[in-house]
């Protein structure tokens, strides 16, 4: 039988829920255990499609095309828990089913209720990640307790248990123990308030993680414990990483979280094997190369707004040992004050996805100077569509050549409406979503990388390459490296008179994980190593090779 663990969230939001959720996911399968991941998310959009990245940061794309909640990044990059629709339910698409049902007059002429009728839909979509192959589901609840739009879920999870027996589910309630400074301690008041509001609802939490940036004494524990009515061994110290995400997962099993899990769910579980989590740690702290990259966008100063894009950076740092400052760069700030001022010291330029013509114009600047400079280069689905919108111009000689979504009026279409979006007027879920198969060109940098000639990538766009201008930017040099396998679709641009310029229609960072860095950002950070080590050489006093001029070097 399937066991359920739920995860709330009390006192603020923001403590990194999604993050400890993915972390125990990944201490239980390292345990040999099959977990399945789901995030419930009391909002009343029907996903965070349409949302816009100050309100909810990216959105994150599954393999089955579905517009997810960014903590389902966190799952796949610390789980190997396989994620679809199932994984991630809003209020909007619980009423959405309900209303539906009412409609076809399933419910035979009863009034529909928040209960039973929400919290039965809820509870049947938990149900529907149980069976005979999965040992846990791990469902985290969205939102902070005590928020009137969470109340439905919070009732159904406690029904839940009332179903399937105490024995089988467990509640983690996530908590934080801020220090005052002013009295110079910790407080366990804010924590002892929320598991009340908890209790009231009548869910008596199982075991409190306690985020603090501070070490919480032994005297603080028992308290918490007494007064939340949880056994001491089930306060566990979640404190403040400095240093890295990647430590969660070690710090919660250091402080016997998954022994403690795997007790009280009575599962059969082998010691942890986290052999390639440490080696990865080791990596982190030990780099052998200090590089920067760029990474040009709207929302640069948004951290969660290109949250996997920053991940999968990272992933390639840690598996060429290079530590890498990541620039985060308004492309309006480039509109400003040129390139040269902004980006002149970095090893390597990135533009990643977004939507509306804010910035365009920076995006292009910036890419007119990567290709001209011959710094790494990697294009993420706007950004491959403005390397396009950059090449047309400045080396097919299309002048003010466009994408038909910033210019539906330019002389030079470069970038268009695929053809079944055309009519297309509904905004939600309408675009090319999910995993499409793309076929590598022999002899291109793509196929380097990936070292395969059949790739499949997650995508998220309505616009495309416009084929009428293929055959001229082929003349002038562009390299259409991967296409769709009946090639009408081109899915990556390089310009082969550069160290390393790549640019893909899809999205890899989705697919990036710690200890298994994406091969496009693996490659790409490798190049920017190599330009990297290329002007320490040359930069050094007594090298034979030419100096770069002032505004090049760092
Ligand atoms: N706005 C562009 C399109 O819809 C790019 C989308 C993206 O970068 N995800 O095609």
């Amino acid at each position: 039988m399937t066991k359920h663990i739920f995860v709330t969230g009390g006192v603020v939001s923001s403590l990194g829920k999604g993050l400890t959720s993915a972390s125990v996911g990944m201490v239980l399968e390292r345990r040999g255990l099959r977990v399945r991941m789901q995030k419930l998310d009391p909002y009343i959009n029907v996903d965070p499609g349409t949302m816009s990245p100050y309100q909810h940061g990216e959105v994150y794309v599954l393999d089955d095309g579905s517009e997810t909640d960014l903590d389902l990044g966190h799952y796949e990059r610390f789980t190997d828990s396989p994620l679809t629709r199932d994984s991630n339910y809003t209020t909007g698409q619980i009423y959405q089913s309900v209303i539906e049902k009412e409609r076809r007059g399933e419910f035979l002429g009863k009034t529909v209720q928040v209960i039973p009728h929400i919290t039965d839909e809820i509870k049947s979509v938990i149900h529907k990640l149980g069976s005979p192959d999965v040992d846990v589901v791990i469902s985290e609840i969205g939102g902070t307790v005590g928020d009137i739009e969470s109340l439905p879920f919070l009732e159904a999870i406690r029904q839940f248990s009332q179903d399937v027996g105490k024995e089988n589910c467990l509640y983690i309630h996530l908590t934080l123990v801020p220090y005052l400074k002013a009295a110079a301690e910790l407080k366990t008041k804010p924590t002892q308030h929320s598991v009340g509001q908890l209790r009231q609802i009548g869910i008596q939490p199982d075991i409190l993680i306690c985020r603090t940036e501070r070490s919480i004494s032994q005297d603080d524990r028992q308290k918490i414990a007494l007064f939340c009515n949880v056994p001491l061994e089930a306060v566990i110290e979640e404190r403040d990483k400095d240093f890295s995400i990647y430590e969660v997962p070690l710090s919660l099993v250091n402080n016997g979280l998954d022994e403690l899990i795997v007790d009280r769910l009575s599962l059969q579980a082998d010691t942890p094997n986290l052999e390639n989590w440490h080696e990865l740690l080791h990596r982190l702290r030990n780099p052998r190369h200090e590089i920067s990259i760029a990474v040009v966008g709207k929302y640069a100063e948004h951290k969660d707004a290109y949250k996997s894009i920053y991940e999968a950076i990272d992933h390639a740092g840690i598996h060429h040992e290079a530590q890498i400052r990541v620039g985060r760069i308004q492309s309006e700030e480039i509109e400003r004050e040129g390139p040269e001022r902004i980006l002149a010291g970095y090893d390597g330029i990135l533009i990643p996805g977004g939507f509306g013509e804010r910035g365009i114009e920076g995006k292009v600047d910036a890419i007119r100077f990567a290709r001209e400079r011959g710094i790494p280069f990697l294009g993420i689905c706007l950004g491959m569509q403005c390397a396009v919108i950059e090449y047309a111009r400045n080396v097919v000689g299309l002048e003010n050549a466009h994408s038909t979504e910033f210019n539906t009026d330019t002389h030079h279409p470069v970038i268009c409406l695929l053809d079944d979006q055309r009519n297309i007027v509904e905004k939600g879920g309408t675009m090319r979503l999910g995993t499409q198969p793309a076929s590598l060109r022999e002899g291109s940098k793509a196929r380097a990388s990936y070292d395969e000639a059949e790739i499949q990538e997650r995508h998220r766009h309505r616009y495309e390459f416009n084929n009428a201008y293929r055959q001229q930017f082929q003349a002038h040099g562009m390299l259409f490296s991967g296409t769709n396998p009946d090639d009408t679709l081109v899915e990556i641009v390089e310009v082969t008179d550069h160290p390393w310029f790549v640019a893909v229609q899809f999205h890899p960072e989705f697919k990036s994980q710690p200890t298994k860095a994406h091969p496009l950002f693996a490659s790409f950070v490798e190049a920017a190593v190599e330009r990297h080590a290329g002007r320490a050489e040359r930069n050094k006093p007594n090298s034979t090779r030419p100096q770069e001029s002032p505004a090049e070097s760092e």
